[in-house]
This record gives C-alpha cells, structure tokens and sequence, in this order.
C-alpha cells in the first residue's frame, strides 16, 4: 500500500513501540496504587508528561492527558460553564464545531470566524471578534484538510490583550511545524499523540496559568482532578517517545516531507484542470488538497484504493454522504468544485518513487 493519508492518522513509529510495549505487558500496575510497582508506572507518566511538555515549550503541569484531541477540544469548550458569548472558525475540526453548537443550543452565544478563499482567518475578521468581544475563542493552528496555517500568535496577542481566551487546535501542526504554546500566546491548546506516530486514544489539552479548567470526567483524582479516570499508560508512554521524537527530529522531517510535496506539486499541477486547493497560502509541508475538474473526489479515492493507494477525500465521508467539504464552502469555493476535492497528506516514510507512481496513476484516473 502506498500511505498518503498522514493527517487521518499516522503509523506508530517502531521506537514509540519498543516503548510502549512494556506497558502492556510486564509494568500493568495502577498508576495510583502505593506500591512500587505502581510508583515505577506513576514514572513513565512523569516522563512522558515532561516529554510531551518539552516539545511545545511548556512545564510537564500544563500538561492534561486526554482520550485524544476530540477530548481535549471538548474539554477546552467546557471552560465555559455560565451563559457566555463564544466565536470559533467556520474551518475548525467537528470535535470544535459540534460542541461549540451544543454549547450554542444550551443558551450560550456563538458566532463563527470567516475565512478567505486561501482559507485564512482575516485582520478584518479579528477586529469584528473584537468588537463582539466573546469570552472564548478557538481558531486552529492548521487546517487538517488544506493544510493551512493561521497566524494564530498575532491574531492572539490581540484578543488577549482584550482579555479574550484563546484555544488553539494544534493537531495537524505538532511535529511538523514549531508549536510553542508562549510563543503562540494562546490560553489552552489541543494536541493529538496519532498524528505524530504515537498511539491512537491519546492527546492532551495545554493549559496556560491561570486559566481555570471545568472537568468533564469526575470520579478520581487523576490529571489533577481535571480528567478523571485510570490513565492508558502505554498510550501516554507512546506520546512521551513520539513527542520527544518529533522534537529531535522536526527540522529533518519537515524538510523531506517539503522536498516530497514539491515534487508531488510539480507532478499534479501538468495534470489538465487540476487546482491545487489553498495553493496561495502558507501551509503544511506535508498536505496537498487538489481537485480535477469534473472529477468526483469520492470517486478518485475508490479507485486509488483499488490500486492500493489511501487518499482521503475532502467531503465528510464519516457521515456516508458525498457532502461537500464545509471547509471549501467556507473558502468561498462553490459546491461543485468542492465535491472533486482530494486530500494527499504525506508521511516521513513516504519515497520519492512512490510520489511518482502516484501521480502515474492519477493521471491515468484524472482524464475527464
Ligand atoms: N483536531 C484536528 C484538526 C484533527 O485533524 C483531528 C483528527 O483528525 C482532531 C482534532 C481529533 O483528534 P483525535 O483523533 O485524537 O480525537
């Protein structure tokens, strides 16, 4: 198979599971238990809490471990507790749009942050949030369909100092850009261990001081009383490695993961009535969403899947309905361009050779 599919999920990488496995396996003891070898497994919590900390910057209690990012962006949405108003980008992951809509049906006020057509939030829009002056904001570091990265700490230097909480949804962006929670000047921020070769059910929310959390799991003393539950400690050993990898390795597997998406860009752009969506707009190094004319995306995935390449598709397929991906329509582009949308998201073990026989077979696929 050839993996193209990195922003749904990535490989565990084969050092993350050499670390994990022990605590699967030999170390089974309760965190919380007294004893040692309870304490032995309280210790890898620790580390892989420091390791998680040291990759965007923070100190290991910031930290809150989570069932992933869905949690952790729900639980940064659940600090808002009496009626209050709330904004969130009309591009955000449904783990950020859904609850903010919840939130919105129990009496709370929402309004949604526009984007242009590169998919970039504006100093236009900002200004209007400013005015409307929410108590929560949560824009996305990068989008996990076009790639594109938001200037998240100029746009967060300037609510903050409105006294406005920022969220950021830093998924898609930790291990392959720089994610430094100070630097970015957000209050809370979402991060995902599957999307940097970890374990899959693993993420953690960043929590700026000061700023009170409201928990939705109750029950037990763990992660500081703010989310309750016996910890999934093989999980969080694989974020700690994982995170400390991609620390090591950032600048390396950025620039083979750019060298790749250039070639890849080259490749597809000769193919007649391709538009490579966001094209204009800094982005991810790893993430290319193009569309082909007259091509239907769903279709396109299906048949390189008989070929054995994974490519997703910018609709919402996990709903089974070939809807257009809301994130182009918020972009500006029209329904029907929307639905020929393809997601390439590259990988560190993707080869230059099998860039190459992808675009073979799209061109073969993409003749209209
Ligand atoms: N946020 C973004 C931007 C994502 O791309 C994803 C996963 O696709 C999530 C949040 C959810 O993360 P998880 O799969 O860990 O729940």
């Amino acid at each position: 198979m050839i993996y193209l599919d990195h922003n749904a999920t990535t490989p565990l990488d084969e050092r993350v599971l050499e670390a994990m496995l022990p605590f699967l396996k030999t170390y089974y003891g309760n965190p919380s238990s007294l004893y040692r070898h309870g304490r032995l497994v309280r210790s890898a919590i620790d580390t892989a809490r420091e390791q998680v900390a040291a990759l965007v910057g923070v100190s290991a209690v910031q930290i809150i471990f989570t069932s992933g990012g869905t949690e952790a962006n729900n639980l940064a949405l659940a600090t808002l507790t009496e009626p209050s108003k709330l904004a969130v980008s009309a591009i955000e992951h449904p783990s950020i749009i859904e609850p903010a809509l919840h939130l919105k049906n129990q009496g709370h006020e929402l309004a949604m942050i526009n984007v242009d057509s590169n998919g970039l939030i504006t100093q236009d829009a900002i200004n209007q949030l400013i005015q409307y002056s929410p108590k929560l904001v949560s824009m996305m570091l990068a989008n996990n369909e076009t790639g594109v990265i938001q200037p998240i700490a100029h746009y967060a230097e300037q609510l903050k100092a409105k006294h406005i909480t920022v969220h950021t949804d830093a998924v898609q962006a930790l291990g392959k850009i720089p994610v430094l929670f100070d630097s970015l000047n957000v209050d809370l921020m979402t991060l995902s261990s599957h999307k940097i070769y970890g374990a899959k059910g693993c993420g953690a929310l960043v929590v700026g001081r000061g700023i009170t959390i409201n928990p939705m799991l109750r029950g037990g003393g763990q992660e500081q009383n703010l989310r309750a539950g016996t910890e999934n400690v093989a999980a969080i050993v694989a974020f700690g490695k994982a995170a400390e990898l991609a620390k090591i390795e950032l600048v390396e597997r950025n620039e083979r993961l750019l060298t790749l998406r250039t070639l890849l860009e080259q490749h597809t752009l000769t193919i007649p009535h391709l538009t490579i969506f966001a094209q204009d707009a800094p982005r991810l190094s790893n993430t290319v969403l193009f569309g082909i004319d007259g091509i239907d995306g769903e279709m396109l995935v299906m048949k390189l899947d008989k070929k054995g390449m994974a490519v997703s598709s910018g609709s919402a397929c996990a709903s089974g309905g070939n809807t257009p991906s809301y994130v182009l329509l918020a972009m500006g582009i029209d329904a029907k361009q929307a639905k020929t949308a393809v997601r390439v998201s590259l990988g560190i073990h993707n080869t230059a050779t099998e860039i190459v026989d992808f675009v073979e077979q799209l061109r073969q696929f993409g003749q209209v």
